[in-house]
């Protein structure tokens, strides 16, 4: 029988936490790449942009021409993960700063910072419904503790996007297709189910 090989996960490691990430895909069973190159965009199977500086990260993006590259790996069907930051990237309307660099193919509006400031921040069990399996089918699955730190607020959501979970009432963790994107932190914590997910689904791509 072939040795099935880990699947390449590259977390974008311009700032913020990259390195949590890296550290939760890797017991996951994932090989890593941390991506600060167009090049390093190359070869992958997933793809993981973190919680920090959206501001930043959307910046460098574009001046180390990055972002056309990202765009075509996410239409092509890629598994990627954004938290946070992440999330705030990949929506495709930043409600409170419209001319700000993103990526924009997760169909969702969001606001920055909404949830408060730094000393706002919270932890919060969560219950996802329904947990996003590889193999598509959940089972019933334990609370996650949830870790929102200077958290956006996802508004509005277009077609396509399923609710994983609320807080409020609003979405805090959406899934649209191969997009997985959540307004905490996972890679905080012990919890490693979301990025099962995304190293099982990269694992088939
Ligand atoms: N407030 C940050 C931003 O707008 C996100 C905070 C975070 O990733 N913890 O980019």
């Amino acid at each position: 029988m072939a040795a099935t090989s880990a699947p390449r996960i590259g977390v974008l490691a311009i700032q913020g936490a990259f390195r949590e990430h890296v550290r939760s895909l890797c017991l996951c069973g994932a090989e890593t790449v941390e991506i600060r190159t167009r090049e390093d965009l190359e070869g992958l199977s997933g793809l993981v942009f973190p919680g920090g500086e959206s501001t930043v990260m959307g910046k460098f993006l574009i001046e180390w021409g990055m972002m056309d590259r990202v765009r075509e790996l996410i239409r092509s069907g890629m598994p990627v993960f954004g938290t946070c930051a992440g999330l705030i990237l990949l929506c495709s309307d930043i409600l409170d700063h419209p001319g700000q660099p993103r990526i924009g193919l997760l169909n969702a509006s969001v606001r920055r910072n909404a949830f408060g400031r730094q000393i706002d921040s919270f932890t919060t069990p969560l219950e996802l419904c329904p947990f996003p399996t590889a193999s598509g089918n959940p089972t019933d699955q334990p609370p996650l503790e949830a870790v929102f730190i200077r958290a956006p607020l996802i508004e509005k959501i277009g077609p396509g996007v399923e609710v994983l979970a609320r807080v409020n009432g609003f979405p805090v963790a959406v899934r649209q297709g191969n997009v997985l994107a959540t307004s905490f932190h996972p890679e905080l914590t012990d919890d490693l189910r979301l990025h099962q997910w995304v190293v099982d689904m990269a694992g088939k791509n």
